[in-house]
């Protein structure tokens, strides 16, 4: 079901806590008509914070000289995800700034040497590569890409980034993964600076478009260091209303209930889940990476939020009547 311009209006614009609920409730039993009370993981591994990019939010961006930067060797990366396989987990993300220390060829090595050594997908978060490249990938066994548009307002999405950036050339990049038969995913970051209800609608509107296999929003968070430091937060509330908006619009679609979301209230994670989310992904990088990937300030990356706590948030979700599903969680159309 799509919803109008004036509905979507009504919806952004809304104090009505008993509408609210109505919408949320919505929302979770069109995820549990797809995929009953199940939450997909997906562990994390960041691997590295070097970013050739310079996107004024970010605060690992290639301009914030006060961040301490790593990134992990193909050893560590293997290591991670060993920790990961034999937790259970059977989809690896691997992200990372744009860092142009790893070729396409040692990315290619990495997910040959992941596919061949585990039954698992591998999902890679590594910004706008050329298609030579993500076909390279995509031929070493590579499944899902996740690449937000960030903003779907041409002249917003300027002002969060350089010159040397586009909404064009990203768009180009999603639509070559999709040529390319990956599950892509994309999305945006909720109330980023100069971001708006109206530019809300248009992303929503351009996910239409997208059709994605994964959405991936979040709450803008301030990052210290960088241009927008001083900017406030995206809203819980405003992220629910968006989320619940996009899983009544792509019921089979996959949703992360995001860290993002989690950093900026107590419950955030559960909150987005009560809102359509259907997956949640796990920190399972090793310390000295969790304490240096940080793209906005208070980060979590540690409890719940990562690997050592997933027992733990299982036993959680099941007091919502939610429970963990090991499996890869593919996009089924
Ligand atoms: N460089 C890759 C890319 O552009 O897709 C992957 C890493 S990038 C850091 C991952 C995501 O972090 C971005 O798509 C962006 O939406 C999000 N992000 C960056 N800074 C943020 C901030 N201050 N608040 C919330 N999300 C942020």
């Amino acid at each position: 079901m799509l919803f109008s311009d004036k509905e979507l209006r009504e919806i952004l614009l809304s104090e009505d806590q008993d509408f609210l609920e109505e919408l949320y409730k919505e929302a979770r039993e069109t995820a549990k008509a797809t995929f009953s009370n199940k939450i997909y993981i997906r562990a994390l591994i960041e691997f590295s914070n070097y970013c050739k990019e310079g996107c004024y939010y970010c605060g690992i961006n290639r301009n914030k000289y006060s961040v301490h930067r790593f990134r992990l060797a193909k050893d560590e990366i293997y290591s991670a995800a060993e920790t990961a396989y034999e937790a259970g987990f059977r989809t690896f993300v691997l992200q990372g700034g744009e860092d142009t220390h790893f070729t396409d060829e040692d990315f290619a090595e990495i997910i040959s040497h992941l596919k061949k050594n585990y039954d698992a997908a591998i999902t890679l978060s590594l910004g706008v590569r050329s298609y030579e490249a993500y076909k390279l990938f995509k031929d070493a066994g590579t499944d899902r890409f996740l690449l937000r548009h960030e903003t779907a307002d041409v002249d917003i999405f300027q002002k969060l980034h350089p010159w040397d950036q586009s909404l064009e050339r990203r768009l180009k990049a999603i639509y070559d993964l999709k040529e390319l038969g990956y599950q892509v995913g994309t999305g945006f970051m909720v109330a980023a600076p100069f971001t708006n209800h109206e530019s809300h609608i248009k992303d929503i509107k351009l996910i239409r478009e997208i059709d994605p296999a994964m959405i991936g929003i979040g709450p803008f968070i301030p990052s210290k260091g960088t241009r927008f430091e001083a900017y406030p937060a995206g809203t819980v509330e405003l992220t629910r209303k968006l989320l619940a908006i996009l899983r009544i619009e792509h019921p089979k679609a996959l949703i992360p209930s995001t860290t993002a979301l989690n950093t900026i209230s107590e419950m955030g994670r559960i909150k987005g889940i009560l809102s359509g989310a259907n997956v949640i992904m796990p920190n399972v990088s090793p310390k000295f990476a969790r304490d240096n990937y940080n793209l906005y300030d208070g980060k979590k990356a540690s409890g719940l939020e990562a690997i050592e706590g997933v027992r733990e948030l299982n036993e959680y979700l099941k007091e919502f009547g939610y429970e963990i599903e090991f499996t890869r969680g593919d996009y089924n159309v």
